[in-house]
């Protein structure tokens, strides 16, 4: 279970069976636990936070700022020593299973005649990318990816429409289509995404908060937990600074970051996480744009059928089903009709002018 602020998603989580439901079989079931998130923040951030609700809240969502006396009247298992303000997401907000979430788009879009197939887009054959529009324009195009499949066999696949969508590998994707390489124009920038490592781990704790009750707790630390079902579990993961960031050479799982790092800070704002007993852990790959941490979206500025939806930086599954939507209103309608995100372009990328989120703990 990975977790996310619902918001205006809510409305397909929350409905999941009339948006993703398939006529004779039961309604995908994605584990929604709707607790709410509970951000505290020091001093220093008070500000940033008050900004956040007052811009959530003008969006729709019912976002309560407290005071530190409110923290502890509502939740009285937290230590609130230097929080000064906690922000608290009153409705519509929680986690859920994106594996189940995922699998259930897979299997609404099998429904509806979509064709899968497993292979990995090893290069793209970019010769004779320039082709002659309508108009007589030349523009250029790539159709054709180099795919290894599941058998080890290569071949070549023709497409029409592209969408890059390769998570933390959507760097090296760019770089097999060339950008990087080029002396000048659009393909003399390198995409900014790589994998970078990050650790989930659960553990146990028989007098922890109430699971029925207990919300996503962000730290002034930058720890997060939440519980994980019934039973005194708990999960929780901090992300490494950034002069401490581990090799993506494996999915090893560095326990001393959770002896050393994360655990003190779990006992130090929950007496009751003092005693905790790790249950199990695992790690797995952000999408880490390195440039400013938000997703690449939209148009490919080379290739004139292609398109990019990648670099989410570790908050992609919040964001997945509206991307999906945008993008598909991009290809279908050569622009965003619901959804505007014409802000995470590659524009950002070529001017290398950052676009940073806010609202990021
Ligand atoms: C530990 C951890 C915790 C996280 N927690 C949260 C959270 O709480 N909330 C949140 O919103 N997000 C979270 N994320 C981030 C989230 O998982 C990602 O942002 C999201 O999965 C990105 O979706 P995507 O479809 O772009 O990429 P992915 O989900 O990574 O999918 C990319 C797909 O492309 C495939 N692929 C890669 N390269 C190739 C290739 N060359 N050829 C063919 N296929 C290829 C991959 O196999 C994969 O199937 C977390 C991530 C991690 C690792």
């Amino acid at each position: 279970m990975l977790d996310m602020s619902i918001g205006g998603r809510s409305k397909l989580l929350q409905n999941i069976g009339q948006h993703l439901g398939i006529d004779g079989q039961s309604a995908p079931d994605i584990n929604l636990k709707l607790n709410g998130y509970l951000l505290l923040t020091k001093e220093s951030g008070a500000e940033q936070l008050i900004q956040n609700q007052r811009l959530q809240t003008e969006l729709g969502a019912q976002i309560d700022l407290l005071s530190p006396a409110k923290v502890n009247s509502m939740f009285p298992w937290v230590n609130t020593d230097e929080i000064v303000l906690a922000a608290y997401g009153v409705r519509n907000e929680g986690w859920f299973d994106p594996w189940a979430l995922l699998m259930a788009f897979k299997a609404k879009a099998q429904s509806l005649g979509a064709n899968y197939m497993n292979g990995e887009v090893i290069g793209f054959n970019l010769k004779n990318t320039a082709q002659t529009d309508s108009d007589g324009h030349n523009i250029q195009t790539c159709n054709e990816a180099i795919i290894r499949q599941s058998d080890g066999t290569v071949k070549a696949l023709a497409f029409g429409t592209g969408i890059v969508c390769c998570g933390a590998f959507s760097g090296a994707v760019a770089k097999s289509l060339g950008y990087g390489s080029d002396q000048s124009g659009v393909r003399s920038v390198a995409l900014p995404i790589e994998p970078r490592k990050r650790y989930v781990f659960v553990f146990q704790c028989n007098d922890g908060p109430d699971p029925d009750r207990c919300p996503l707790v962000f730290d002034t630390s930058s720890i997060y937990f939440r519980p994980e079902g019934k039973g005194g579990n708990y999960l929780s993961s901090l992300c490494p600074i950034e002069a401490e960031e581990p090799s993506v050479d494996n999915l090893d799982v560095d326990y001393s970051f959770f002896e050393n790092t994360v655990w003190p800070q779990l006992a130090h704002r929950v007496k009751a996480f003092e005693s905790i007993k790790l249950k199990t852990s695992w790690a797995g790959l952000y999408d880490y744009n390195t440039m400013d941490q938000n997703a690449v979206i939209g148009k490919d500025p080379y290739y004139d059928n292609m398109y990019w939806a990648a670099g989410f930086s570790g908050h992609g599954i919040q964001m997945g089903a509206a991307v999906g939507r945008a993008v598909a209103e991009l290809i279908v309608h050569n622009k965003y009709k619901t959804i505007d995100l014409t802000r995470f372009g590659w524009d950002r990328v070529l001017n290398d002018q950052p676009f940073r989120e806010l609202n990021v703990y």
